[in-house]
């Protein structure tokens, strides 16, 4: 016989920013949402810097002040250029209509922690260390997932909606066979993206060192 599967509205797969949000904010309007994070916080994980558009965000999902206590001020960003000083300067208080005149730099295993906390706060169920292993469409609301911990055990949820939340590892797609894909492209542009990246970053540390500001990039 088949064991019974628990039963929720909303299952989210992935426990890093996105998921946490939707987690969140659907937690927050009264469904019952199950997020599912296979690994533990803090996790370590890229994409520290943040820009002023996250900001109203952040203040809809009543974070703000925590992502300010932990994050550093930023009031722009560097970007690469073939020019003599080899990049050039955006500095977000030029930046056209709302946008708010400055972001944060964070490490993302302290942010994702705090945004996945959060989530459970708003009375999302949180759960960490469980894995979303494969995922049966039974029905236009019903959706059913196998599901394992990484203490070995295994049990079936099922939701009427899904988030796939997943980052990287497009549970879905990589589901639908379309994966591999998808992986070998986001590899390349990463690595291109991460070389850069870590170019600012040291320019960014250098200014920070001279000023003895936490500002990024607008010396
Ligand atoms: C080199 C590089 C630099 C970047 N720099 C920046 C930057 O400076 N600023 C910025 O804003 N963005 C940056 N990004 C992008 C940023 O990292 C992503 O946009 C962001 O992490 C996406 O968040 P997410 O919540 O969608 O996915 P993720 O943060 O990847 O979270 C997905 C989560 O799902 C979990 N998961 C996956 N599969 C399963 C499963 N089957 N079951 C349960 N859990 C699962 C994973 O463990 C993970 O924690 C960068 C990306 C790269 C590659």
């Amino acid at each position: 016989m088949e064991t019974a599967a628990e039963q929720c509205d909303v299952a989210v797969i992935g426990g890093g920013p996105a998921g946490s949000t939707a987690a969140a904010f659907l937690a927050r309007r009264g469904h019952r949402v199950i997020a599912l994070e296979k690994a533990h916080h803090p996790r370590f994980h890229i994409g520290e810097s943040l820009l002023p558009m996250n900001l109203p965000i952040f203040e809809r999902l009543g974070v703000l002040e925590k992502v300010r206590a932990l994050g550093v001020y930023k009031r722009g960003a560097d970007f690469e250029a073939d020019n003599e000083q080899g990049y050039n300067t955006f500095a977000f208080d030029r930046a056209i209509g709302n946008s708010p005149p400055h972001a944060y730099q964070v490490w993302r295993q302290d942010f994702d922690k705090m945004l996945f906390e959060h989530a459970r706060e708003c009375g999302a169920n949180a759960r960490e260390g469980h894995e979303a292993l494969s995922i049966e469409q039974r029905g236009p609301r019903e959706t059913r997932l196998e599901v394992r911990t990484d203490e070995g055990r295994s049990y079936r949820l099922q939701a009427r909606y899904l988030v796939d939340a997943s980052g990287r590892d497009t549970f879905l797609s990589a589901k639908k066979s379309c994966g591999a894909r998808t992986t070998s492209i986001r590899v390349r542009r990463s690595s291109a993206t991460s070389a850069a990246r870590m170019r600012a970053r040291a320019r960014m540390r250098a200014t920070s060192a001279c000023t003895g500001s936490s500002m990024a990039g607008c010396g």
